[in-house]
């Protein structure tokens, strides 16, 4: 069975000094657990991976980017590489984020393209999908995922170096969360999807996650981790979410 994974998205938050107090007070947890069956991943603004990884040093919990050019190097302007991200220590780059999609117009080409680059660095994709609160409505969620994920997935996507994120657009940042049917309809369809060839790809649910709701979540089938935003701004909290998995495993 795939281990789980739970990511931590700092999108852009925090000042140096609170970057590298919060990672080192995963990292301590971390340590304290002693060797651990599960992955923690925090992703922190790209001006804070140095900071962020030298707090990391010695503990389990892997560094990670938000985002990269689909391009190794070259003029653009105010953009990182995943070649940028591999060098500064990182093992995971997300890609395809609702944010980057909506505030910088990314399209299903892109993401694969940024996919695809994360693959020739060595490091892992973690792409991101999901409807708006429209699709939802008009019942069209399945149908978006699943455009999403045939034209987000570059060709040569697999379980080593891919993770899939769904993170339905209206729960985001918003406290809202689907029911604990409707995540477990969107993976189980997601997982059909991926097929033979995305065969043990983990799964993550992203949108509101929090101590209060993860442990129902992380125990669904084809539930493989998750992704957390707001709640991983805060050690106790997302530390609180991590044990969720032991929760949700009795
Ligand atoms: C996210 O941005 O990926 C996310 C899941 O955010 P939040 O947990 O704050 O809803």
């Amino acid at each position: 069975m795939a281990r789980k994974l739970i990511a931590g998205n700092w999108k852009m938050n925090e000042p140096r000094h609170g970057a590298a107090a919060l990672a080192g007070a995963l990292a301590e947890r971390a340590r304290a657990a002693g060797p651990l069956g599960w992955d923690p991943l925090v992703c922190p603004p790209a001006t804070l991976l140095g900071a962020v990884g030298a707090a990391l040093q010695g503990s389990a919990v892997a560094l990670g980017g938000q985002d990269c050019h689909p391009a190794q190097s070259g003029a653009h302007t105010g953009d990182v590489s995943a070649e940028m991200l591999a060098d500064a220590g990182c093992r995971y780059v997300i890609v395809g984020h609702s944010e980057r999609r909506a505030n910088h117009g990314e399209s299903d080409a892109q993401v694969r393209a940024k996919a695809a680059a994360a693959r020739r660095a060595g490091l892992i994709a973690i792409v991101c999908l999901g409807e708006s609160e429209a699709e939802r409505d008009s019942g069209e969620t399945l149908a978006v995922v699943e455009r999403q994920l045939a034209g987000s997935l570059p060709p040569g996507a697999d379980a080593a170096n891919t993770v899939v994120a769904y993170a339905p657009i209206w729960a985001i940042g918003t406290g809202r969360t689907p029911t604990i049917q409707q995540v477990a309809e969107v993976h189980a369809h997601l997982r059909r999807r991926l097929g033979a060839a995305g065969e043990g790809t983990r799964l993550l649910y992203g949108g509101s996650v929090k101590p209060s709701n993860a442990a129902e979540i992380l125990a669904l089938d084809n539930v493989d981790g998750a992704l957390v935003g707001g709640a991983s701004l805060d050690p106790d909290d997302f530390w609180a979410i991590c044990r969720s998995l032991f929760q949700s495993s009795l």
